[in-house]
Formats: C-alpha cells, structure tokens, sequence
C-alpha cells in the first residue's frame, strides 16, 4: 500500500451513520431486561460456571449494574438542565442501556467511564461522543489505532512537488476564486512561494466555500494528493494548516490520523489520543509471560502501544511505510496480542464444550441423495463429500463440531438439510437458527414441503410471533412433537426447551456472536451436547480458517451449483442512473426479476442517499403497483413474509428493499441486483449484496450505483467489478480500510481482527495457537499464579467486546 499523507474527505462519516442505520435494521439488539435474565441465569450456580468464564460473567455484571447506576445518576442530574436535541448519529447508543422513547429523545443517552474525562481536552460531551464511537474509557482510547500516518516532517517547495504523490507545501495567498453552478462552487486558492511558482488548493461541490479562511497574503501550509490539470498543479481537497497551527504539533512530525469521532474536532481526538498514549504504562497491564515475548521477539506492550500513536521523530520513510500498513513491530506486538487472547478463549471454551458426550446418529450412505432428491436436484461434488464428513461426525459419540464455509450460493442450506434429516431419523430434535427473520421464514418456506413428505414436523421460532402460536410451538419442541425448531436468535432463549436436541445448525454464522452462536449447544439433554454445524459464506482460506476458528474442524464447498456464471458488475453514477434502472425492465421483460436495494427506508434531510420508499413510488410509477413489492425490517411479519413469499413465487417483479435482504435470501428467478448510493456499503456487504443474483444458469447483472465524493471510494467499489471471488473482495476490503478501525468489522467480512490482518499476519496467528497450546498443555486449568493477570486480561478483553474472534457481531 502507498504511503499516505494528508487526504481530503474522509469516507468514515458515512460508516459512521451507516453504523446506525444498520442498527436499525439488525435484528434487535438485547434489551435491558434479557441482559439481567442472562446475568441471573448464568448466576444462578455460579460453582457450575468455569474459573474463567464465571469472571467474564461477573465483570459482564458489573458492567451492567454500573451501567443501570450511572444511567440513573445521570438521569437525576439532568432534570431541570437544558439539554440539546441529539443529532441524529447519536440517536442510537453502542453502550448504553435502551430506555424508553421519551427520555431517549431528550438526551443522547451515552456512557462513558468517568477516567475518560482525566484524558487532555476531554469534558462531559467530548467524553459523550468518544463513548458513541465505541471509545468508552482511556484504555478504549489506548487501544484506537491511528487509520494512517502522515509525514508531514519536510515541508516540500512548490517547485518541487511531484503529481501523484502526497506533499506537505506552503506558500503565501495569492488568489482565490470561486466559480461553478451555485449548488456545486468549486474554490480555488492559489499559492506562491519565494520560487514564483503556484499551486492551488481545491475544493470541489462546495455548498458554501469559505473564502475567508485565506486572506491575500497569508501563508498557508496544506497537504494533500499532488495532482496536475490544464498543466497546472493542484491539491484538491488538502488539509490545511493555517496561522498559528502552523507551530503547532500538526506539522513537522509524523502526525497519525485517526477515524472522524462525529462532533469532535480531529485535532481534539488527537490530543486525547496522546495524552492516553503517554501513559500507556500506567493504563495498560502486559500479562504475557516475559519468556513468550523473548521466544516471539515481541516488545512490551506499553512500548508498542505509544509507540503506534508516537512514532518516533527520526524514523525513517522507509519504515514509516510499515508503520502504514500496520506491520511495524508495535503493531506487530498488538496483533500477537490479539490473536494469543482469542486463541485462549477458544481453547478453553472447547475445552468446556467437549466434556459432555453427544449424541451418536446412525447416517444412511446415500444422506446427500436424499436431500438432494428433496429439494429437487442432484448434489455437487463438493455437497456429497461435506455431507459426507458432517455424517461421519454425527454418527461419533464426540459432538461435531464443524464450520462449513461456501461462497454465496454454493448451496449450504441442502447440507444443513441432510444434516438435519440425519438427527430426525435417529429420533432427534434439530435446529436451524438464521440472522434475520426473512432468513429463518425462508428456510421454512424451503424445507418445510420438503420435511413435509417424511412427515417431519418443523416450528418457526421468531422474536414477533403472537404468543399463542409460540405457546403452542415452546409446548411442541418440549414435549418433542416438533421435530425441527427454525428461527432466529429468539431461539436462545431460556423459554426454549427440547425434549431431545440432536443438531444445532447455525445460518450465516458470522452474523451472530460467539455467545448466541454457541447458545444453542447448551440445551442438549441432560448430560449430552448436541451436535453443531455452523455454516458461512465468509470466505478465508483453508489452512487460515483452521486456525482462526481454533476450536472448528472446517468443511468448504469449494464448487457452485452446475451452469452458474459469474455476475456482471458495474458501477456507475448517480446521473446515469436510468442506465441500471433500463436493465431492470429489461429483466422484466424477459419474465425475470431483480432487487432494487436502498440504504435507508425512509427519506432523510439529514442523509443524501436514496430511500426506499421513494424508490417504491418511483417503481410503482413505471411497472405498475401489481409488479413492484416493498420490503424492509419496520413491516409486520406477516406483510414481509407475503412479499417475500410473492417474490418467491415470480409474482411481484422488482423488490424495492434495504439490506435486509443482504444475507441468504435466495429467488433464483431473480437476476439483476441494483444497488442505490453504494458508496454506503461496505464491500463484503456489496458482496453479498450481488450473492441474491446469479443463483440460476441464467445470466445476472449487479449493478452500484453511486456519488463517490472521494477517489478512493471509487477505486473501492471497481474492486468488485474485477472480482466475484469473495476472499479477494474482503481482503482488498480490509486493505483500503486500513488497520485500526473501529467500526465495519462485520462488513469486512473476514473474522474481527483490529490489529491483526489474517491477509499479512497469518504467520503470527499459526504461533499464537502454538503458544496457547503449550501454555495449556503446561497448565490445563490455568491456575498458576503466573497466569492471573492473563485470566483476567482474558475477560477484560471478552468484556469489552475485543474477542474472542465474532463477538464483533454480537
Ligand atoms: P447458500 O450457500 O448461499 O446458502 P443456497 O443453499 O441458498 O446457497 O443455494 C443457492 C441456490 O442454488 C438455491 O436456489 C438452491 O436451490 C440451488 N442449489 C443448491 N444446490 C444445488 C445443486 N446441487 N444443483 C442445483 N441447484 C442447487
Ligand atoms: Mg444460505
């Protein structure tokens, strides 16, 4: 990757509101009262829980009730104080507690630890939105990796600044303009030095320049890409450091940039930032036993953590280069730290899983056969021999467990079919739990005819089911007159009982976090696990996977379905819109179907981006209201289960939709994916996206629409018009993205590392597994004095979110 300094818009404002909107659109976070259940369930016997979960438990509680306590101080505290309305990108707190409607609109309601207010530059609301963008005390803060670092160290001469690469200049003001269309003014200011020669600085769709930031005269230093146009040299879009800053600390030094904290400036962040690193000793403790650092070459952690937010003054351009990429020893120490924690949580959560027997299952030989005759078709290769493996896992005393991976469409839901037929046939119950309500309908729709033919017996189990069909359905999965429980995280719950769980099947595994992926395992009969197969289109490489998921055995279905072709992708702007939308009524007129996918629901003065229901009225205008449905997660169950359903069925033409189609919805009829505002997603999420297209033999098309305010979001989505391949999507993913960002975990796509990146460190993982290994096999129980502070840096981190691997959607 090229060095970067200074750039102009940074694209994480977005991610930002994106976060939110995707919030609203995920199934429901926990509330309040499902948390205290949890803590009171896990407590109940605490002696039963294991040393190092029962303190993940109990600092889970504490948080909680800090939580409760803090919220209501703050809420006696409030009364009578004026309070400013919350802007819209803090309607929604990461930390916080959900309280009703009324007081969530007075206040943004966001917690912070009060140590966070001893860091430079940090008051009440600073601390409030550092809390809203997840950095929550000083050691959140310690831990937030800079996006890049910029060398502004030597101030280049006019004369000597090179197109295509990233200066630091200065010069004196020598003109400024500002032309163009009233709603897109472009301004130019032009900049001279002792040399005579110029160069402008250049703003581009400004709504309203600001001309008087630069007097004639006054010396401005700017950095930014170097560009040349009409033979002139320009800067578009340059940071700028004027006046007095210029002495400042935001040039001559290598400078880190951190992500946009909305409502902060990026010079405050910045300072908050240093004043944690400069005590990094003092806030962070560095468990790892001193001979593993020696063996690994590792520095300590204190070291390295101020080191990534202080480089040093002297080191070189060379170097500096690692320090961009996230390859420098400190951040190599901060990966190695990463990987050791989430390798040990693995380790010793196997460990607890694997001391109950499952359940033994006798598999016929022809399995995929018969799923494959189900469901109408003829296995894959690839489906046969996975089916093949979770068979011989099944038919073992040892529970399975096995993480299946296959690019979108390779046809995972027919191994969990033959997997679920397995564990009925021996007189088990199964479950199949997906991430979203749409999903787990789907699979319902799928396989219920299917099951019905053996006369098995499926309930579907959601969060908004009427209480007496999930009366009667908690009542047949207990007494065991259900065979098959399909449904969404609402599965977990305590309510649910088996008579004779068998099978845990686990849909887009990615989506849920460890805790709710394994929360299935624990409702096996007295004194058996369940088997479990957890199935993904996350794509990592084999001998990665294996790694990464320490405590999996991994199967691929490394083969599509015969006769699909690869999707054709493009991107295009927002003004050739009619483009895109052309290919959906020729898709129509062909008697196929297509997607036409929004980020947000509803219009927004606040949010540039088209919305669904606008594009509903406009589709209704061309089609015709009886070939355009609407979708999206505010409908009733009812209502989305019928559109979906007359989807399915080829009725309705064009779906208007969010993302809450962005995972495992399968209408093969359809063909054409158009995506309005792209630039919002990510791109493992685009990907997924363009996986509801291209599952027939007939040619599809997916089709970005997008206004890329910067260079590199465009770059960005032409990612996807050279690859199908989902590895390389996510990998280029993490690439522009940059180490240390907080936020897009998820849409990444690949398993949630902050430091680490599996693409570079996949050496460095293979060697914290064998460390944890050899750790455990010294010292099984961990109970070794040396070992407390790791127990309890372990559960600091599972605590905070930080792992093990997953929790990142949790
Ligand atoms: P995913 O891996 O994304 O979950 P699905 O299981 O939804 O994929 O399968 C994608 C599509 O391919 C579905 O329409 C399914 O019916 C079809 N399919 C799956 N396996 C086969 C097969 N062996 N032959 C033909 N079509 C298949
Ligand atoms: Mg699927």
């Amino acid at each position: 990757m090229a060095r970067c300094l200074a750039g102009g818009d940074d694209p994480s404002v977005d991610e930002e509101v994106l976060a939110d909107l995707e919030q609203l659109e995920a199934a429901d976070p926990p509330t309040d009262a499902e948390r205290l259940q949890a803590f009171c369930l896990a407590m109940r016997d605490p002696r039963s829980v294991p040393g190092v979960s029962r303190q993940v438990v109990l600092a889970r509680g504490q948080r909680f009730l800090l939580e409760l306590s803090m919220a209501l101080e703050d809420e006696k505290g409030k009364e009578g104080a004026q309070s400013s309305p919350p802007s819209p990108a803090f309607a929604e707190p990461t930390a916080g507690l959900r309280r009703d409607r009324e007081v969530r609109d007075r206040e943004p309601e966001v917690l912070y630890d009060r140590e966070l207010l001893t860091l430079k530059g940090v008051g009440p609301k600073t601390a409030a939105r550092l809390a809203s963008r997840g950095l929550a005390n000083p050691l959140d803060v310690l831990f937030w990796l800079p996006r890049r670092y910029d060398d502004r160290r030597v101030v280049t001469p006019i004369a000597d600044l090179v197109p295509g690469e990233r200066a630091v200049t200065s010069g004196e003001v020598a003109a400024v303009r500002v032309y163009g269309r009233p709603w897109k003014r472009i301004m130019q200011v032009e900049l001279e030095d002792e040399s005579g020669e110029r160069v402008s600085a250049m703003w581009f769709s400004n709504r309203r320049p600001r001309q008087d930031r630069f007097p004639k005269g006054e010396t401005v230093t700017i950095a930014g890409l170097v560009g040349r146009h009409k033979g002139r040299l320009q800067i578009p879009h340059p940071v700028v450091v004027t006046g007095d800053e210029v002495d400042g600390d935001r040039v001559g030094r290598v400078v880190p940039v951190y992500g946009e904290v909305p409502g902060v400036a990026g010079r405050v962040v910045e300072k908050a930032v240093r004043s944690a690193a400069e005590r990094a000793g003092e806030l962070s403790t560095d468990p790892l036993p001193r001979s593993l650092l020696d063996k690994r070459e590792l520095m300590g952690l204190a070291e390295a953590l101020t080191l990534v937010h202080m480089p040093p003054l002297d080191v070189s351009v060379d170097a500096l280069d690692a320090w961009v990429e996230g390859s420098s020893p400190a951040h190599r120490r901060l990966a190695y730290d990463e990987f050791f924690y989430i390798q040990l949580g693995l380790a010793l959560r196997r460990r607890q899983l694997d001391r109950n027997p499952g359940v033994a299952v006798d598999t016929a030989d022809d399995l995929a056969d018969e799923a494959g005759r189900l469901l109408g078709f003829a296995p894959t290769g690839a489906q046969s021999r996975v089916i093949g493996e979770i068979a011989g896992d099944m038919s073992s005393e040892s529970p399975m467990r096995r993480l299946l991976q296959g690019d979108v469409g390779s046809g995972k839901t027919m191994v969990a079919l033959a997997a679920i037929l397995a564990a009925v046939r021996a007189g088990c119950q199964a479950s199949l739990m997906a991430p979203t309500e749409i999903l787990a309908e789907q699979h319902m729709r799928t396989l219920g005819p299917a099951l019905d033919k053996l006369h098995v017996k499926p309930v579907l189990h959601i969060g908004q089911a009427r209480s007496s069909t999930r009366k009667k359905n908690l009542k047949a999965l207990e007494l065991g007159t259900a065979d098959l429980a399909i449904g969404t995280h609402a599965l977990i719950q305590e309510s649910v009982n088996f008579k004779r769980l068998g099978l845990a099947v686990v849909d887009e595994q990615h989506r849920f976090g460890v805790s709710q992926r394994l929360g299935l395992v624990g409702k096996g009969p007295e004194g058996r696990s369940p088997h479990l197969l957890v199935m993904t289109a996350t794509p990592i490489p084999r001998t990665l996977a294996l790694t990464v998921h320490g405590d999996l055995d991994v199967s691929e279905l490394d083969e599509l379905p015969p006769g699909r072709q690869p999707v054709m992708t493009r991107c295009w702007p927002r003004d050739e819109r009619d483009a895109p939308l052309d290919a959906l009524a020729r898709a129509l007129d062909r008697g196929e179907q297509g997607y036409l996918v929004c980020p947000v629901i509803e219009e927004s003065e606040k949010l540039d981006v088209r919305a669904a229901e606008e594009d509903h009225a406009e589709m209704v205008e061309r089609f015709g209201e009886a070939r355009v449905g609407l979708l999206h997660g505010r409908l009733s169950p009812e209502v989305r289960d019928e559109v979906m359903a007359a989807f399915a069925r080829g009725e309705i033409g064009v779906l208007v939709t969010t993302t809450v189609v962005e995972v495992g919805v399968d209408v093969p009829g359809a063909t054409v994916m158009v995506v309005e505002s792209a630039d919002r997603f990510g791109l493992a999420q685009l990907h997924q996206l363009r996986g509801r297209v291209g599952r027939s033999d007939k040619r599809s098309e997916c089709h970005l629409i997008a206004d890329p305010k910067s260079p590199e979001s465009l770059s960005r989505l032409e990612v996807l018009e050279r690859t199908g391949d989902g590895f390389a999507v996510a990998e280029a993913d993490l690439a522009i993205r940059g180490p240390g960002e907080l936020y897009g975990r998820r849409q990444a796509g690949l398993p949630g590392f902050r430091f680490g990146n599996l693409a570079r460190d996949g050496a460095l993982l293979v060697d914290a597994r064998e460390d944890v290994a050899e750790l455990l096999s010294d010292d099984p129980a961990m109970a070794g004095p040396t070992l407390t502070a790791l127990r309890e840096e372990l559960a600091r981190r599972i605590m905070s979110g930080e792992g093990p691997v997953g929790e990142e959607s949790g």
